[in-house]
């Protein structure tokens, strides 16, 4: 069994893409526009699939079911794979939009609920991003707004660079802004209610469907907050942990029989070693290693994000 395996990821070509996961990020699709790339993946909607070794060609969960025990000891706690790492390229705004958590997504979509985090890896000038309420509010004056057309005037809205990070619990109303290109560790869910889309339509010529009601009963009218940042960690919580690290020499990375790790090279060129095992990654690639006690060595110039059950 390859402890360390190449992801291929599946593209996604909501209305706001642009062309940067193509130019930048070296995504080969003729997909227009280009918004999402979803590097590690056992969601229904969309999976990666193997790309080096024996296995080429299965999807994840197929690797996952092959292989029993590769996704750790703390993977038990979960009925199913807990995470999906995407890049993100918003040529335009994200819809305004809010997850529910786990208890209301179980019981009214049969779906987990959706905590994200962002890595802001681009940013045009004076892109911005909108993250909870700029004050406390409450469910009718929200609801009076969404009806006024006016949402936007209640919502924090904040100046972005590469490098910040976002924590997004479920609950807290958001939105990627125009020109910002950022990698999101989630939840492994795809349920999101839209509460304003900027009276867009779609391909098909109509408005995308808004899901007001259900955005209200699950939305947060406090004003967020950020926790604090601790060296490479970006997030970590009940669903994933992850880190980003520089890499500019050859570095040792640990992996223990708890989690899987999730790799996935945000910049530059780098080269993974375990064991007989090598494996390339260039800005934009991912890879999937096997949960065990062990090892690994990365080499190159670049950075290197790393997610895993914590
Ligand atoms: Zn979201």
């Amino acid at each position: 069994m390859k402890m360390i395996v190449k992801l291929k990821p599946v593209f996604k070509d909501y209305l706001w893409g642009g062309e940067k996961l193509r130019t930048h990020y070296g995504k080969a699709t003729d997909m227009m526009p280009l918004a999402e790339s979803w590097e590690l993946s056992c969601h229904p909607d969309g999976q990666s699939k193997v790309a080096s070794g024996t296995n080429s060609d299965l999807t994840l969960t197929e690797y996952v079911e092959m292989h029993p025990g590769t996704l750790g000891h703390k993977a038990r706690n979960f009925d199913r794979f807990p995470m999906l790492v995407k890049f993100i390229d918003a040529q335009l705004d994200l819809s305004v939009q809010v997850h529910p958590d786990d208890a209301y997504g179980l019981k009214v979509e049969n779906e987990l609920g959706k905590t994200e985090v962002w890595y802001i890896l681009d940013a045009e000038a004076d892109a911005k991003l909108i993250m909870g309420f700029e004050r406390e509010t409450n469910k009718e004056e929200v609801k009076e707004a969404i009806k006024n057309g006016n949402l936007l005037d209640l919502l924090h809205q904040e100046r972005v660079q590469p490098g910040d990070v976002f924590f997004i619990e479920s609950g807290t109303v958001h939105g990627i802004g125009a020109g910002i290109t950022l990698i999101e560790i989630q939840q492994n869910s795809n349920i999101t209610y839209r509460v304003y889309d900027y009276d867009r339509v779609g391909k098909d010529g109509n408005k995308r469907k808004l899901d007001v009601e259900k955005a209200l009963d699950v939305m947060d009218f406090k004003p967020s907050s950020q926790p604090e940042r601790k060296g490479a960690t970006i997030a970590s919580c009940e669903y994933f942990h992850a880190e980003i690290h520089p890499v500019n020499q050859d570095s040792e990375f640990q992996i223990t029989e708890d989690s899987f790790q999730g790799i996935t090279c945000i910049d530059g060129a780098l080269k993974c070693s375990q064991g007989q095992t090598t494996i390339e990654l260039i800005k934009g690639e991912s890879a999937f290693i096997t949960a065990e006690n062990n090892t690994y060595t990365v080499t190159g110039q670049g950075q290197l994000l790393v997610v895993s059950i914590k």
